[in-house]
C-alpha cells in the first residue's frame, strides 16, 4: 500500500476502512466529526490511490486541477494541499465550485479553458508539484500536453483517461494505448493502472515531464 499524503487518512466510514480528508462538507458526503469520506466511487484521484498507484503527493503541494466540476474532488485536495488552482469551462459547476472554494482559502476556481493554457497563465504560479487532470473529453493527453508548462521539473501529473470520451466504438486498451503515445510527446510515464471497480474503462496515469 502507498504512503497516504499528509492530511488523508484511513477512517472507518459504514464498518470499513476508508479514505478520509479533513474539511467542511461540501456534497451531502458522510462525515465523522473532523473527517469526511473521499468515496474512490466519486473521485478518480481517490481511485487511483486505491489502486495503488504512487502520486507522489505529500500534502501541501501546489495543485492545478484541470476538470474540477463543481468540486467533488478538488474539495479533497484543497483539504491536505497548498495552493489549489481549480480550472473548469463549464459556467455552472464553477458556481458551485465558488461556493466550496468560499470555505477554502487556498482554493482558487477559475472559469477557463484547459485547452486554453495561455488564458490562466497569469494567474496560475509556474512550477506546480503536480497536475490533477480529470477532463473527460476528446484529446485528454493533449491537454496534459498543452499544461506542462506549468509544472516544475520533477512534478507529478495525475490523470484519469476516460476510454469513452475519446472514441465510444473503439476497444479501451487500444484507445489507453494511442492515449499513453500522446502523453509520451511531453511526460515519461511513470505507472498506469485501471480504476476499476471504482470507475469503468477509465486508466490512472502517473507521469512527470520530459
Ligand atoms: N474532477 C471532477 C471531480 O471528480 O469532482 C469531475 C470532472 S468531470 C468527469 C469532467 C469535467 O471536466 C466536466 O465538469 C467538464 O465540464 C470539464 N471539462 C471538460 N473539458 C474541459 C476543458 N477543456 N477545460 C475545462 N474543463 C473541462
Amino acid at each position: 500500500m502507498t504512503d497516504l499524503p499528509e492530511g488523508v487518512e484511513r477512517r472507518a466510514f459504514d464498518g470499513r476502512q476508508r479514505l478520509a480528508t479533513r474539511g467542511p462538507p461540501v456534497y451531502g458526503e458522510p462525515t465523522d466529526e473532523e473527517w469526511r469520506l473521499w468515496d474512490a466511487g466519486r473521485s478518480k484521484l481517490a481511485a487511483m490511490i486505491e489502486s495503488g498507484l504512487d502520486t507522489g503527493l505529500d500534502g501541501g503541494e501546489t495543485v492545478l486541477y484541470l476538470g474540477a466540476a463543481s468540486g467533488t474532488t478538488v474539495s479533497h485536495v484543497a483539504d491536505f494541499a497548498g495552493p489549489t488552482y481549480a480550472v473548469e469551462f463549464a459556467p455552472r459547476p464553477v458556481r458551485d465550485l465558488v461556493g466550496v472554494a468560499e470555505d477554502r482559502p487556498n482554493l482558487f476556481p477559475l472559469l477557463k479553458d484547459a485547452r486554453k493554457p495561455e488564458t490562466y497563465a497569469h494567474v496560475v504560479e509556474a512550477d506546480v508539484d503536480a497536475i490533477v487532470q480529470d477532463v473527460a473529453t476528446r484529446g485528454q493527453a493533449r491537454v496534459a500536453v498543452e499544461n506542462r508548462r506549468f509544472l516544475r521539473e520533477d512534478g507529478r501529473l495525475l490523470a484519469a483517461i476516460k476510454a469513452r470520451s475519446e472514441d465510444v466504438t473503439r476497444d479501451p486498451d487500444d484507445v489507453f494505448e494511442d492515449a499513453l503515445a500522446d502523453l509520451r510527446e511531453g511526460y515519461e510515464v511513470l505507472e498506469t493502472a485501471r480504476l476499476e471497480p471504482y470507475h469503468d474503462d477509465h486508466l490512472g496515469v502517473v507521469a512527470r515531464p520530459e
